[in-house]
Protein backbone atom coordinates (compact mmCIF):
# COMPACT_ATOMS: atom_id res chain seq x y z
CA UNK A 1 0.00 0.00 0.00
CA UNK A 2 0.99 3.15 -1.04
CA UNK A 3 -0.06 6.59 -0.54
CA UNK A 4 1.41 10.04 -2.05
CA UNK A 5 0.45 13.53 -1.47
CA UNK A 6 0.84 15.80 -3.49
CA UNK A 7 0.65 19.44 -3.61
CA UNK A 8 -2.08 21.14 -6.32
CA UNK A 9 -1.82 24.65 -5.13
CA UNK A 10 -1.63 27.16 -2.79
CA UNK A 11 -4.53 29.87 -1.15
CA UNK A 12 -4.40 32.76 0.85
CA UNK A 13 -6.99 33.89 2.89
CA UNK A 14 -7.12 36.44 6.22
CA UNK A 15 -7.00 34.22 9.04
CA UNK A 16 -9.87 35.46 10.89
CA UNK A 17 -11.74 33.26 8.04
CA UNK A 18 -9.48 30.06 8.36
CA UNK A 19 -9.06 30.11 12.62
CA UNK A 20 -11.81 31.41 14.73
CA UNK A 21 -10.62 34.30 17.01
CA UNK A 22 -7.59 34.68 14.53
CA UNK A 23 -6.12 38.24 14.08
CA UNK A 24 -8.01 39.77 10.75
CA UNK A 25 -4.27 41.69 10.52
CA UNK A 26 -2.49 38.55 9.39
CA UNK A 27 -3.28 36.28 6.05
CA UNK A 28 -2.21 32.71 5.90
CA UNK A 29 -0.83 31.05 2.99
CA UNK A 30 -1.88 27.15 2.84
CA UNK A 31 -1.64 24.19 0.82
CA UNK A 32 -4.49 22.20 -1.36
CA UNK A 33 -3.37 18.62 -1.18
CA UNK A 34 -4.63 15.82 -2.52
CA UNK A 35 -3.72 12.23 -2.10
CA UNK A 36 -3.12 9.03 -4.29
CA UNK A 37 -3.64 5.89 -2.85
CA UNK A 38 -2.41 2.30 -4.39
CA UNK A 39 -3.17 -0.90 -3.70
CA UNK A 40 -2.55 -4.30 -5.47
CA UNK A 41 -5.14 -3.61 -7.84
CA UNK A 42 -6.60 0.00 -7.26
CA UNK A 43 -5.19 2.99 -7.89
CA UNK A 44 -7.44 5.93 -6.23
CA UNK A 45 -7.12 9.38 -5.85
CA UNK A 46 -8.33 11.17 -3.04
CA UNK A 47 -9.33 14.72 -3.71
CA UNK A 48 -8.60 16.61 -6.73
CA UNK A 49 -7.13 19.90 -6.27
CA UNK A 50 -7.55 23.31 -7.57
CA UNK A 51 -8.87 23.12 -11.50
CA UNK A 52 -6.03 24.74 -13.70
CA UNK A 53 -8.40 27.05 -15.67
CA UNK A 54 -9.79 28.69 -11.84
CA UNK A 55 -6.47 29.18 -10.45
CA UNK A 56 -6.20 31.12 -14.02
CA UNK A 57 -9.05 33.12 -13.97
CA UNK A 58 -11.63 32.76 -10.45
CA UNK A 59 -13.94 35.10 -10.82
CA UNK A 60 -14.37 33.96 -14.81
CA UNK A 61 -14.40 30.12 -14.07
CA UNK A 62 -16.83 30.13 -11.45
CA UNK A 63 -18.74 33.73 -12.36
CA UNK A 64 -17.58 35.91 -9.56
CA UNK A 65 -19.62 34.19 -6.26
CA UNK A 66 -19.78 36.26 -3.12
CA UNK A 67 -17.27 35.33 -1.19
CA UNK A 68 -14.46 33.80 -3.41
CA UNK A 69 -12.60 37.06 -3.47
CA UNK A 70 -11.63 36.55 -0.56
CA UNK A 71 -9.22 33.78 -1.63
CA UNK A 72 -6.10 34.22 -3.99
CA UNK A 73 -5.65 31.31 -5.63
CA UNK A 74 -2.00 29.65 -6.70
CA UNK A 75 -0.32 26.98 -8.60
CA UNK A 76 2.63 25.25 -10.30
CA UNK A 77 1.45 21.74 -10.87
CA UNK A 78 -2.19 21.02 -11.17
CA UNK A 79 -3.02 16.87 -10.22
CA UNK A 80 -2.92 16.34 -14.43
CA UNK A 81 0.42 17.34 -14.38
CA UNK A 82 1.63 15.50 -11.54
CA UNK A 83 -0.48 11.76 -11.64
CA UNK A 84 -1.42 10.45 -15.00
CA UNK A 85 -5.25 10.79 -14.60
CA UNK A 86 -6.09 7.86 -17.00
CA UNK A 87 -4.39 5.40 -14.73
CA UNK A 88 -7.13 6.59 -11.52
CA UNK A 89 -9.54 3.70 -10.96
CA UNK A 90 -11.75 6.15 -8.31
CA UNK A 91 -11.33 9.08 -7.00
CA UNK A 92 -13.02 9.61 -3.44
CA UNK A 93 -13.82 13.24 -2.46
CA UNK A 94 -13.90 14.26 1.00
CA UNK A 95 -16.05 16.93 0.35
CA UNK A 96 -17.23 19.38 -2.42
CA UNK A 97 -15.64 22.59 -1.94
CA UNK A 98 -13.76 23.59 -4.93
CA UNK A 99 -10.25 22.75 -3.68
CA UNK A 100 -11.13 19.17 -3.13
CA UNK A 101 -13.67 18.74 -5.99
CA UNK A 102 -12.54 21.46 -8.35
CA UNK A 103 -10.16 19.62 -10.60
CA UNK A 104 -12.23 16.72 -10.91
CA UNK A 105 -13.58 17.36 -14.95
CA UNK A 106 -9.88 16.33 -16.00
CA UNK A 107 -10.31 13.09 -14.75
CA UNK A 108 -11.74 10.56 -17.07
CA UNK A 109 -15.49 10.66 -17.39
CA UNK A 110 -14.97 6.78 -17.33
CA UNK A 111 -13.50 6.49 -13.56
CA UNK A 112 -16.30 6.63 -10.84
CA UNK A 113 -16.35 8.77 -8.03
CA UNK A 114 -16.96 8.49 -4.49
CA UNK A 115 -19.17 10.63 -1.75
CA UNK A 116 -21.14 10.53 0.93
CA UNK A 117 -24.93 10.86 0.37
CA UNK A 118 -25.44 14.11 2.88
CA UNK A 119 -22.49 16.01 0.79
CA UNK A 120 -24.07 14.98 -2.68
CA UNK A 121 -27.26 15.65 -1.72
CA UNK A 122 -25.61 19.39 -0.53
CA UNK A 123 -24.47 19.71 -3.36
CA UNK A 124 -27.29 20.01 -5.54
CA UNK A 125 -29.61 22.14 -2.95
CA UNK A 126 -29.88 25.43 -3.44
CA UNK A 127 -29.73 26.46 0.21
CA UNK A 128 -27.20 24.53 1.04
CA UNK A 129 -25.06 25.33 -1.94
CA UNK A 130 -25.24 28.91 -0.45
CA UNK A 131 -24.74 28.11 3.14
CA UNK A 132 -21.59 25.77 2.26
CA UNK A 133 -20.10 27.71 0.09
CA UNK A 134 -20.42 25.17 -2.76
CA UNK A 135 -19.74 25.86 -6.50
CA UNK A 136 -20.94 23.31 -8.29
CA UNK A 137 -19.28 23.93 -11.57
CA UNK A 138 -16.51 22.26 -9.48
CA UNK A 139 -18.36 18.65 -9.53
CA UNK A 140 -21.51 19.31 -11.81
CA UNK A 141 -21.74 18.66 -15.67
CA UNK A 142 -20.06 15.37 -16.70
CA UNK A 143 -21.97 11.76 -16.99
CA UNK A 144 -19.51 10.22 -14.19
CA UNK A 145 -20.99 7.40 -11.84
CA UNK A 146 -21.49 8.63 -8.64
CA UNK A 147 -20.78 6.39 -5.63
CA UNK A 148 -23.29 7.63 -3.29
CA UNK A 149 -22.07 5.79 0.52
CA UNK A 150 -23.98 6.94 3.46
CA UNK A 151 -21.37 6.92 7.21
CA UNK A 152 -18.15 4.64 7.45
CA UNK A 153 -17.50 2.64 4.60
CA UNK A 154 -14.95 -0.09 3.89
CA UNK A 155 -13.95 1.18 0.16
CA UNK A 156 -12.85 -1.87 -1.14
CA UNK A 157 -14.30 -4.83 0.90
CA UNK A 158 -10.87 -5.68 2.56
CA UNK A 159 -10.56 -3.31 5.36
CA UNK A 160 -7.61 -1.75 3.56
CA UNK A 161 -9.32 1.77 2.78
CA UNK A 162 -11.90 2.98 5.08
CA UNK A 163 -14.69 5.96 4.72
CA UNK A 164 -14.88 8.14 7.97
CA UNK A 165 -17.79 9.80 8.16
CA UNK A 166 -16.72 13.29 9.72
CA UNK A 167 -19.82 15.62 9.05
CA UNK A 168 -19.53 19.53 10.27
CA UNK A 169 -17.32 21.71 8.17
CA UNK A 170 -19.98 20.40 5.51
CA UNK A 171 -23.17 17.98 5.50
CA UNK A 172 -21.07 15.44 4.22
CA UNK A 173 -17.69 15.59 4.99
CA UNK A 174 -15.87 12.31 4.95
CA UNK A 175 -12.24 11.08 5.99
CA UNK A 176 -10.11 8.22 4.35
CA UNK A 177 -8.06 5.96 6.37
CA UNK A 178 -5.36 3.70 5.55
CA UNK A 179 -3.91 1.60 7.96
CA UNK A 180 -2.59 3.84 10.61
CA UNK A 181 -3.11 6.64 8.47
CA UNK A 182 -5.57 9.05 8.32
CA UNK A 183 -6.61 11.84 5.65
CA UNK A 184 -8.51 13.53 8.11
CA UNK A 185 -9.29 16.37 5.67
CA UNK A 186 -11.09 19.55 6.17
CA UNK A 187 -12.56 18.30 9.83
CA UNK A 188 -9.83 21.16 10.93
CA UNK A 189 -7.56 23.16 8.53
CA UNK A 190 -4.69 22.87 11.11
CA UNK A 191 -3.11 19.73 13.29
CA UNK A 192 -3.66 22.12 16.54
CA UNK A 193 -7.55 21.92 15.34
CA UNK A 194 -7.88 18.77 16.89
CA UNK A 195 -7.15 20.13 20.23
CA UNK A 196 -7.99 24.15 20.45
CA UNK A 197 -11.08 23.54 17.94
CA UNK A 198 -10.54 26.69 15.86
CA UNK A 199 -12.33 25.79 12.82
CA UNK A 200 -12.88 28.48 10.05
CA UNK A 201 -15.58 30.25 10.34
CA UNK A 202 -17.49 29.04 7.40
CA UNK A 203 -18.34 25.40 8.71
CA UNK A 204 -22.12 24.03 7.91
CA UNK A 205 -22.45 22.79 11.83
CA UNK A 206 -19.89 23.72 14.42
CA UNK A 207 -20.92 21.16 16.90
CA UNK A 208 -20.87 18.37 14.05
CA UNK A 209 -17.50 19.20 13.62
CA UNK A 210 -16.41 19.57 17.39
CA UNK A 211 -17.72 15.74 17.56
CA UNK A 212 -15.45 15.19 14.05
CA UNK A 213 -12.85 16.59 15.57
CA UNK A 214 -13.05 14.80 18.43
CA UNK A 215 -13.26 11.33 16.70
CA UNK A 216 -10.03 12.18 14.90
CA UNK A 217 -8.27 13.35 18.11
CA UNK A 218 -9.25 9.97 19.86
CA UNK A 219 -7.69 7.98 16.56
CA UNK A 220 -4.35 10.05 17.25
CA UNK A 221 -4.35 9.45 20.29
CA UNK A 222 -4.39 5.84 19.95
CA UNK A 223 -1.34 6.39 18.10
CA UNK A 224 -2.59 6.71 14.29
CA UNK A 225 -1.04 9.57 12.39
CA UNK A 226 -4.10 12.32 11.65
CA UNK A 227 -3.26 14.77 8.77
CA UNK A 228 -5.09 18.13 8.90
CA UNK A 229 -6.45 19.63 5.41
CA UNK A 230 -3.97 22.49 4.88
CA UNK A 231 -1.23 23.03 7.16
CA UNK A 232 1.37 23.96 5.48
CA UNK A 233 3.51 22.96 8.45
CA UNK A 234 2.41 19.35 8.12
CA UNK A 235 1.66 18.93 4.91
CA UNK A 236 4.85 18.21 2.28
CA UNK A 237 4.78 16.57 -0.81
CA UNK A 238 5.85 12.76 -1.17
CA UNK A 239 5.40 9.25 -0.11
CA UNK A 240 3.73 8.72 3.19
CA UNK A 241 4.22 6.11 5.69
CA UNK A 242 1.46 3.93 6.26
CA UNK A 243 1.95 0.87 9.17
CA UNK A 244 -0.97 -1.42 9.86
CA UNK A 245 -3.39 -0.96 12.13
CA UNK A 246 -3.21 -0.46 15.43
CA UNK A 247 -6.44 -0.90 16.37
ZN1 LIG B 1 -10.36 22.66 1.91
Amino acid sequence: MNVELLITGWLTANASLLREGASAEESIRFPVPAYVVETATERILVDTGLHPAAVADPAGFYGSPPGLALFGFEQELSIADQVDLTTITKVVLTHLHFDHAGALALVPAAVPVVVQRAEWAAGHDDAAIRRNFYLPQAYAGTERKVELVDGDHDLLGDGSVRLLLTPGHTPGHQSVRIGDLVLGADVTHFASGLDDHRFPVFGDDRAAQGRSAERLKGLRDAGLTVLPGHDADVLRPGPLLVGAARR
